[in-house]
């Protein structure tokens, strides 16, 4: 037997129907935050971009991805590949394409290790145009100041990585900052001989490099480093050659499953590259030993399960690499908190 008697109940349907009514129209009257029909619509702010700043906790680290802007890379420069492959897999992965080449995002990573600030690379600053360039307005929109930054970490000399050590006037970016490059990137990037060596089209690259490290050499915080010598924050060298004579990828330790590699330049196509790893950039300087060394790394990082940073995966570029179908697959981060729930 129902207790409930709709004869006995003093709210009827019909009544109960109304006074939802009544309510709703007195409470859109008191807290709508929309005012009344207006005569014309406002005109649409600026549809502009928000701060490329992205945070991520790894056990006791704490990563903060700074979007640098966008490069254009020509389909062309990827090598020991089919155009047609490389086109189908473009266009498989819906990769923003223009007339300039293949969108390619240019990233800079913070970590906070162990009470200390750590940046691994500085981005273009305006060493490449108007696209690109906004690693230190992005850092700021994170709230971090540029003299608080401990040391900056080089995966390697090129302008794209570099440039951003210097403020739009040349001046220290960071200016209580050790720079740390490899010895053998150092040797290379940095000496007048190599540049005058070197073919005329790529002399640029050694004065931006020798630019950028100029005033951190005059005030004594410009270290070099070679397998095995000790660095800041406990953070591990690990050395990815062929990109560059001394390119090295950066390994954070942040406590069980929590491992992180800035890994810098190993892929710069990830449409194409977890694929078919085996696939060069125009731009190594050894093609053969940047193939070995990216092999080598996707191998360990699907294995291991570590974090990965790339400086020229899709923003924020901080994911997983898993094994797939002969080659890897690129497991981008979801956003979410930076604390458990
Ligand atoms: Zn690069």
């Amino acid at each position: 037997m129902s207790i409930f008697h709709p004869s006995r109940c003093p709210l009827s349907a019909g009544s109960v129907r109304a006074s939802w009514a009544a309510l709703a129209v007195s409470l859109a009257a008191v807290v709508s935050p929309f005012p009344a029909q207006a005569d014309t619509i406002p005109p649409a702010p600026a549809f502009a971009q928000v701060p490329g700043v992205y945070r991520q906790v790894i056990g006791d680290l704490q990563v903060t991805a700074l979007f640098d802007g966008v490069a254009f890379l020509p389909a062309s420069n990827l090598k020991a590949i089919a155009a047609a492959t490389t086109d189908a897999w473009l266009n498989a992965a819906y990769v923003p394409r223009s007339a300039k080449g293949i969108q390619t995002a240019v990233n800079a990573y913070l970590v906070r290790t162990g009470g200390q600030l750590v940046l691994v690379d500085a981005g273009t600053a305006s060493c490449f145009g108007p696209s690109l360039g906004q690693v230190l307005s992005n850092l700021k929109a994170a709230e971090v100041r540029p003299e608080d930054v401990h040391d900056v970490l080089l995966t390697h000399a090129h302008p794209d990585h570099m440039c951003g050590l210097l403020t739009a006037d040349g001046k220290m970016a960071y200016p209580n900052a050790t720079i740390w490059l490899s010895a053998d990137d150092a040797a290379y990037w940095l000496s007048t001989d190599s540049r005058d060596q070197a073919p005329q089209a790529l002399r640029g690259l050694f004065d931006m490099a020798r630019h950028a490290a100029a005033p951190y050499q005059a005030a004594g915080r410009f270290k070099t480093f070679q397998a095995g010598d000790a660095l800041p924050a406990g953070v591990e060298a690990l050395p990815s050659p062929g990109h560059t004579p001394g390119h090295t990828s950066w390994l954070f330790h942040g406590g069980p499953d929590a491992t992180l590699l800035v890994w810098g330049d190993i892929v710069h196509y990830h449409a194409v590259q977890f694929r078919r790893p085996q696939a060069a950039f125009e731009y190594d300087s050894n093609r053969q030993r940047a193939v070995a060394s990216r092999k080598r790394l996707l191998a360990q990082v699907a294995d291991e399960g570590w974090w990965v940073a790339g400086a020229h995966l899709p923003f924020p570029g901080i994911g997983h690499v898993r094994h797939e179908a002969g080659g890897y697959r690129w497991v981008p981060a979801e956003f979410g908190p930076t604390s458990a729930p």
